[in-house]
């Protein structure tokens, strides 16, 4: 396995649309490996495909030590909502409060290519939504009002110099933090 460059804003391939995958190869598979261990080494509980510069409708999810491979993931049912603290591995050190379902049921294929559904609520409900998010191009800030998007861009101005070509190399990283984002 292997810690992948991550993609930061500025980095055109967060921006696009995903292409669905129609066969899950074991090249796939493998991604899937390398996603969870860049989440792991960037401390954080998903990661989606863009953000490693990949164009598939890939993304993966831990919470509670349970892994979750969605492939070709929708989401099928929202209900009420919720207002959570977000961050985002491609955006490091900004954060913002982010209204969304407080409970969705995705569809997704796993690695197998099988189908499955899933439920989720709180940190699990809000990290599928975040995920399927970027597999659409979007992203946490665009959930934001005009003001408090304004204030995490003018944070991020600060941080992106850190970021040459809008990668984040981890193995350049000094591990100083200890968040979950
Ligand atoms: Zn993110």
């Amino acid at each position: 396995m292997a810690v992948l460059p991550i993609h930061v804003l500025g980095s055109p391939v967060l921006r696009e649309e995903t292409v669905p995958i129609t066969t899950v190869t074991d090249e796939l598979r493998r991604l899937a490996d390398d996603m969870f261990e860049t989440m792991h080494a960037a401390k954080g509980v998903g990661l989606a495909a863009p953000q490693v510069g990949r164009r598939e409708r890939l993304a993966v999810v831990e919470v509670e030590q349970v892994r979750i491979v969605l492939i070709n993931p929708e989401i099928v049912h929202r209900e009420g909502d919720i207002t959570w603290e977000e961050g985002c591995l491609s955006i490091p050190d900004v954060f913002g409060d982010v209204r969304r379902a407080a409970k969705v049921a995705v569809r997704a294929l796993d690695r197998d290519g099988k189908p499955f559904e899933i439920e989720g609520t709180e940190l699990l409900g809000v990290c599928l939504q975040h995920e399927i998010d970027h597999l659409h191009g979007r992203l946490f800030i665009d959930h934001l009002s005009f003001l408090k998007k304004r204030k995490a861009l003018a944070a991020w101005d600060d941080e992106k110099a850190k970021y040459p070509a809008f990668i984040r190399d981890l193995a350049l990283e000094v591990d100083t933090a200890d968040r979950n984002d």
